[in-house]
């Protein structure tokens, strides 16, 4: 694989605190996305904003757009905060919103953010997709397919994708392979609907494991890797 787009829930880079950063795990990651670019691979990352606000519910009374767009801002957040951490190890970056933030952050645009990448930047995509009612799913999906990434890398806090939820099913059973159909057929929630959709029309594969397990980044892309890949042809 020659260009990745990596997604880290907000949730995981809060560690075991639940809230905002955990400053060890967001190194633990900086350190083996460093590997990948001396490895020669391209690295876009998004990042979720769990670890501050959900659009959906964290807010009972106000308006969901208004909701959404605090969500969307969380997510501006952990990227600088995220960005900054990978440059303390000397890895150049580039942090792109699809609104204007000032000068905090750069205004999307896909030949921007292709070159950045193939200057070897690691290349930040925050503030989703700009829009209310999506998700940083959809804005995975959307810009792993703009950018044209081989791949998407989802860092999840399980390690691959079950028949049922592991969390409440022991006997829940672990796929090393499944086809996108099967996800949509058997409604797994890899990642929500709308990008499932999205990355089956658009033929863009994932690779799913755990972010806890010890440098499961870097042998996702190896033999090591024993998450789950999810196919598209
Ligand atoms: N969000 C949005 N549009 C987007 C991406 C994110 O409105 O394109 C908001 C939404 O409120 C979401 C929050 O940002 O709940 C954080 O994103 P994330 O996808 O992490 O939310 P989660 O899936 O954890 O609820």
């Amino acid at each position: 694989m020659k260009r990745i787009l990596l997604k880290l829930s907000g949730e995981a880079l809060a560690g075991g605190k639940g809230f905002g950063f955990d400053e060890e795990t967001c190194l633990g990651v900086a350190r083996q996305v460093k590997v990948l670019l001396e490895q020669g691979i391209q690295v876009a990352i998004v990042i979720g904003g769990g670890n501050f606000w959900r659009g959906r519910n964290s807010s009972k009374i106000i308006e969901r757009t208004k909701s959404d767009q605090i969500g969307m801002l969380g997510t501006v957040m952990n990227c600088i905060y995220v960005s900054e951490i990978f440059r303390t190890l000397g890895m150049k970056t580039k942090v792109y919103t699809p609104f204007l933030c000032g000068s905090f952050t750069e205004l999307f645009a896909k030949d921007s953010a292709v070159e950045a990448l193939e200057e070897g930047k690691v290349v930040f995509f925050a503030g989703g997709t700009g829009h209310p009612y999506f998700s940083t799913d959809t804005g995975t999906t959307l810009r792993a397919i703009e950018i044209e990434a081989d791949a998407i890398l989802l860092a999840k806090a399980v390690d691959g994708v079950y028949d049922s939820d592991p969390k409440t099913n022991p006997q829940a059973k672990k796929f090393d392979k499944i086809s996108i159909q099967e996800v949509v057929d058997r409604r797994l929630q890899v990642v929500d609907l709308t990008s499932t959709i999205m990355c089956m029309e658009n033929k863009m594969p994932m690779v799913v494991f755990g972010l806890n397990e010890e440098n499961s980044i870097v042998k996702a892309l190896s033999d090591e890797f024993n998450g789950t890949y999810v196919t598209v042809d």
